[in-house]
């Protein structure tokens, strides 16, 4: 029998399941007790967060007056420490091969009729052109596990090979790793890489389902593989990502493993998760999610965003493709600064659309439109869709970057810098209507910025990436 010990080492102690359980109970215990409710929602107001515990109450509550007060607060955090900004990304698929069973995912083994690809250097170089010439900066890469296949080498070189082209006015300037659980060894590969954040889902906490859902291969181990962001973060990497996989297991119980995943991640490491993704099954080339019991409706999807931004309020939160517009757009609010746009999730997609019998396609994408569609979009929204990979190119990682957040310094750094990425963005690869929005919303965002010296410098850049064809600005 493990002891729950959020500073333990072992998975079966930091994400106990004992200590889970009894949350819940004591979660349904205190559904309705709207006098510690009040008091969880007065400590979340502080806005340093609230625990696992806290959170599972919340949950569990269902009354409309308090859900109400909890929307709210979540929206009040949202823009207190993000503002308006939403970061845009787009995944890159390297490589379909895989050796595991995830009962969930098309590229599991014994999928033999999935069309199995892997990029060559010169197809990598191709795919990198097709993104920057929609106007992306950030990517985050994914591959099958296959140690034959797709070896820590192979991700080097893909890595490599992304950050050295310059396409015109392009450039990819971070590069986030979505790939199998591994060693120390190689996680420090990945930081001499210059990676970006190390992203890996845990898909489900709950160890009994985990096994299930994970029958071969070496993803099957759930302590290997729960264990991994210690690795990575003993590797020198100190922005890790988070997510389950909603729609597998319990979503209350996923709830508190990741809470506690993320304290864990805080109590040992002294910074807590850089991330928090919230994916939800989709339908896959031999996957259909309604064989799985216990998907979530958009309403139970939109209390657990809100939750989470209470709860850890300096994480980041993404959300895909995987979502269409009208679930992207409740999110966003609650919550979301991270989004990805125009996705491709099939190996190549990019460069060629596939024909039918060649798909190599993860899932089914929802939200469809383009890259400048999705930009229009957020900007119509009174959104600041950001380019912004500064941070980590000026070392604010891991607590350096909590830092920013914690001193309220992200008005005259992250504004100004999404406000020239904006502006590059613009000038490259926008629409005429875009444009036209987007000049204006620069405009009138530039006089927000409080700091007199960096909002001068920063119209001073925009002027610069407007009329001199300069780029790659940043505070
Ligand atoms: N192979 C790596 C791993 O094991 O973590 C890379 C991750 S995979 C390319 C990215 C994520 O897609 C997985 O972690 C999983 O949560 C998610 N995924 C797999 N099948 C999915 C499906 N049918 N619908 C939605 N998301 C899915």
């Amino acid at each position: 029998m493990y002891k729950y010990d959020p500073k333990s080492l072992v998975a079966d102690e930091f994400i106990n399941d004992e200590e889970i359980k009894d949350t819940l109970r004591f979660a349904d215990e205190n559904k309705d007790n709207l006098e510690l409710i009040d008091k969880i929602i007065e400590k979340a107001k502080l806005r340093k967060g609230i625990d696992h515990r806290e959170a599972s109450v919340l949950l569990a509550c269902d009354n409309p007056q308090k859900l109400d007060e909890i929307y709210a607060l979540a929206q009040q955090i949202k823009k207190d420490f993000y503002g308006d900004r939403i970061v845009m990304f787009a995944p890159l698929y390297l490589s379909n091969y895989c050796v595991n069973g995830c009962v969930y995912c098309p590229y599991h083994a014994k999928n033999k009729h999935i069309c199995r690809k892997k990029l060559t250097q010169e197809e990598v170089k191709k795919e990198v052109i097709a993104l920057q010439d929609m106007g992306h900066k950030r990517l985050a890469i994914e591959a099958g596990e296959d140690p034959v296949n797709n070896p820590i080498e192979y991700i080097l070189d893909c890595i490599k090979t992304i950050y050295s082209i310059k396409h015109k006015n392009g450039a990819i300037r971070r590069v986030n790793v979505n790939i199998a659980a591994t060693t120390v060894e190689n996680y420090r590969k990945l930081k001499d890489a210059g990676i970006g954040t190390y992203i890996l889902f845990q898909e489900t906490y709950n160890k009994e389902s985990y096994e299930k859902l994970h029958p071969t291969g070496p993803k099957h181990n759930y302590n290997y593989h729960t264990e991994a962001m210690d690795r990575a973060m003993e590797g020198g990497i100190d922005d890790v990502g988070l997510g389950v996989l909603f729609g597998l297991e319990l979503y209350r119980y996923e709830l508190a493993g990741l809470l506690m995943h993320a304290e864990h991640l805080e109590a040992v490491h002294g910074v807590g998760p850089h991330t928090i993704s919230v994916p939800r099954i989709k339908k896959a080339d031999d996957i259909d999610p309604s064989t799985f019991d216990n998907g979530i409706d958009d309403d139970t999807f939109a209390k657990i965003t809100a939750i989470i931004r209470i709860a850890v309020p300096y994480t980041g939160m993404i959300i895909s493709t995987r979502e269409g517009q009208k679930v992207r757009e409740q999110v966003i609010k609650l919550g979301i600064s991270q989004i990805s746009g125009a996705s491709c999730t099939s190996v190549g997609g990019y460069d060629h659309p596939e024909a039918e019998e060649e798909n190599s396609a993860q899932f089914d994408v929802s939200d469809t439109r383009t890259l400048d569609e999705v930009v229009c979009w957020l900007m119509e929204l009174g959104y600041i869709p950001s380019f912004c990979t500064a941070c980590y190119r000026e070392g604010r990682t891991g607590d350096r970057f909590m830092a920013l957040c914690k001193n309220g310094q992200i008005q005259n750094c992250c504004h100004p810098n999404a406000l020239m990425t904006l502006k590059e963005y613009l000038m490259d690869y926008a629409s005429e209507k875009t444009k036209k929005i987007g000049d204006a919303l620069i405009e009138k965002e530039l006089l927000k910025i409080p700091n007199e010296k960096v909002r001068r410098i920063a119209t001073e850049h925009i002027n610069d990436i407007e009329n001199n064809n300069k780029r790659d600005f940043r505070f």
